[in-house]
């Protein structure tokens, strides 16, 4: 039996009070859904994550993917798992209904994959990429290219993958250098793409890679990008994967953790060239390419959520058998009993439901662009998505940093030990700062694209329905303190928003010397914010009895504990924004 629960509780908690889904779907037109059937389905996730998912992540660590002559060979278990995965319907359940999909809401897809990423974080790589491939098809594909693919990507049946990076294209996508040349009614695609996460493996029929290259007559820089679609079996005259094309696996990379999932080098074109087809615009394809990049920004945000929590779960069960106190009559005590214990178990657990909360906010802010009935309201949703973003990837991701590095905290020496499992947790989440764009990049985006770029309107908007819930929390005794602090918190970061804003013509170095600090600060914001929110809907269950007594008491103290041990983090953010950039440009580099 494995040692993963799903954390039912705190999402119907979510489902329910926070976010009143029920009346969500019912603004959406979605009649046939509403929080019974998205529980139903949550409960028959965490079954199928800890019966048959869990079981697979050590697995998956000790065996790892293998390259053979025939291609990558994932982790013996993983395509039986798979199978499974599909056939359950899993894939296909927020995709959408013209391509064969479920179209359940957002809410319900990060409810899901939490749980795939808590169960196996190197399992659910492949199937999040696929999501993401999907996006991109849909949204920029032509006609043929959606009926051709989108109904197997959407059942599962087929994976997607993401190739961009390249030797020297990391983070700057301007240098890409893959060549794509037109021939007939496709191109033909040379150059090689490296990290390609799932870029190979046996469990499905088919890959579908997502990749960008340039045409011929490109111009230099990120404006002459193109996105295309590159099968690794080209299709047959019925749709159905036929002869093999140009694209290989030419290397695994060894890795500190997620072991089992497979971080191909790709070869493209290597005997003549990889026949892919445009996908959207040409020289418009990084465009295309964030709608799926944004797609997995807010899965890398889940997945660290899914890894933290499962990382709780192990350090829970251990805190409290573990005897490490001496009693006067001779008696030993578990180490729960220790204030300092308490301490980063409060932190993992409070960190944990603060980061669960802003993820749900953020996929119905989705739900509700998806749903909005003016395209006025649909700008409004996707400018808030917009911020939500870099958030959920930036802040999440480091957060979970520290909260799985507390979970070996716990465990001590055994925590250091491998067979724990707590180890694999602290080696696996540690790239989510890294792929998808770095926590550089991430800050970037908040600071740039969605700050300054409409003169902070959008952010202004969040920050003053944040300062709304201060204020509802202030007509309550007993959080008028914790209100005060979000309010506070909502003050800084105005004024961190307006120094960016004056700052950013003036100094070149303002805006990249100040952005993360700027996102962790918005992060814990949003954090405080969400807490804030729970702290006075778990009041209002109490008070009408509705709901888990002993749950809505501990979320209260939840949110308090976040307020005093996470929120002030805010002011020291806060501070190093306003520090601006002097002190880290000042040296020049012989002096470091
Ligand atoms: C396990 C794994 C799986 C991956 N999966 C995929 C995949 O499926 N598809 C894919 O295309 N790629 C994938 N990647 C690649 C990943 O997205 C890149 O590693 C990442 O974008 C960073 O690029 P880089 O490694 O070249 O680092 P660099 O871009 O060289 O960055 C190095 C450092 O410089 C900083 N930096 C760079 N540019 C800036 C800037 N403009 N401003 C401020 N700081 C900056 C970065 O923040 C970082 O700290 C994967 C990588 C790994 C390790």
């Amino acid at each position: 039996m494995s040692d993963y629960r799903f954390p039912y509780k705190d999402s119907e908690f979510l489902l329910n009070d926070v976010l009143d889904f029920d009346q969500m779907c019912l603004d959406a037109g979605l009649e046939d859904v509403n929080s019974e059937l998205a529980l139903a389905i949550l409960e028959e996730a965490g079954r199928f994550g800890s019966e048959v998912l869990a079981p697979l992540n050590t697995i998956g660590d000790k065996l790892g993917a293998t390259l053979e002559d025939d291609g990558v060979h994932e982790t013996p278990g993983f395509a039986e798992a798979y199978r499974q995965y599909v056939d359950n319907g899993w894939a296909a359940l927020s995709g959408d209904e013209e391509y064969g999909g479920q179209a359940m809401p957002r809410v319900v897809g990060a409810g899901t994959t939490e749980i795939w990423y808590s169960a196996c974080a190197a399992f659910s790589l492949g199937p999040l990429l696929t999501t993401g491939a999907v996006e991109a098809i849909a949204k920029h594909g032509t006609d043929e290219l959606k009926s051709a693919y989108l109904p197997k990507l959407v059942s599962g049946e087929w994976m997607g993958t993401m190739c961009l990076t390249e030797s020297a294209a990391g983070s700057d996508l301007a240098a890409v250098a893959c060549k794509a040349v037109p021939q007939d009614d496709h191109f033909l695609i040379t150059g090689q793409k490296i990290y390609i996460t799932w870029g190979d493996h046996q469990m499905t029929e088919n890959v579908i890679h997502l990749m960008l290259a340039r045409l011929p007559d490109a111009p230099a820089g990120v404006k002459g990008i193109s996105l295309f679609l590159v099968p690794k079996y080209l299709l047959d005259e019925n749709g159905r994967p036929g002869e093999r094309n140009d694209v290989y696996c030419v290397g695994l990379e060894h890795k500190l953790g997620i072991h089992a999932s497979p971080t191909c080098t790709l070869n493209f074109g290597d005997n003549g060239g990889a026949i892919g087809y445009l996908v959207g615009q040409p020289n418009l394809g990084l465009m295309a390419m964030f709608t799926m990049m944004n797609e997995a920004r807010q899965g890398v945000g889940i997945q660290s959520l899914g890894v933290a929590e499962r990382s709780y779960q192990q350090a829970l069960p251990f805190a409290k058998e573990r005897l490490q106190g001496t009693r006067k009559d001779g008696s030993r005590y578990p180490i729960i009993e220790f204030p300092d214990v308490r301490r980063m178990l409060m932190l993992m657990k409070s960190a944990t439901e603060a980061m669960r909360g802003l993820i749900y906010f953020a996929a119905a802010e989705g739900d509700r662009e998806r749903a909005a009935k003016s395209p006025e309201q649909a700008k409004k949703h996707a400018a808030r998505t917009g911020i939500y973003t870099p958030v959920v990837k930036g802040w999440i991701t480091e957060l979970s940093q520290e909260i799985t590095y507390l979970g070996m905290q716990i465990n001590g020496g055994m925590g250091y030990i491998e067979e724990t499992g707590s180890a694999q947790y602290y080696r696996d989440v540690r790239i989510m700062t890294i792929y998808e764009g770095t926590t550089g990049i991430q800050g970037l985006d908040l600071a740039g694209r969605k700050t300054l770029s409409d003169k902070g309107e959008a952010m202004g908007d969040l920050l003053d329905e944040i300062q709304q819930t201060a204020k509802d929390m202030s007509a309550i005794d007993s959080l008028s303190g914790m209100a005060a602090s979000l309010s506070s918190a909502v003050q800084s970061g105005r004024e961190a928003m307006a120094w960016l804003l004056e700052h950013a013509a003036q100094d070149r170095n303002a805006v990249g010397g100040a952005s993360v600090n700027y996102m962790m600060l918005m992060g814990y914001l949003c954090g405080g914010w969400v807490m804030g929110v729970s702290a006075l809907k778990a009041i209002k269950a109490l008070e009408s009895g509705s709901g888990d007594e002993s749950f809505l008491k501990a979320k209260q103290v939840t949110a308090q504990f976040y307020f005093e041990h996470l929120l002030p983090r805010t002011a020291s953010y806060f501070s190093t924004v306003m520090a601006g950039s002097e002190s880290m440009m000042a040296l020049n580099e012989d002096q470091f």
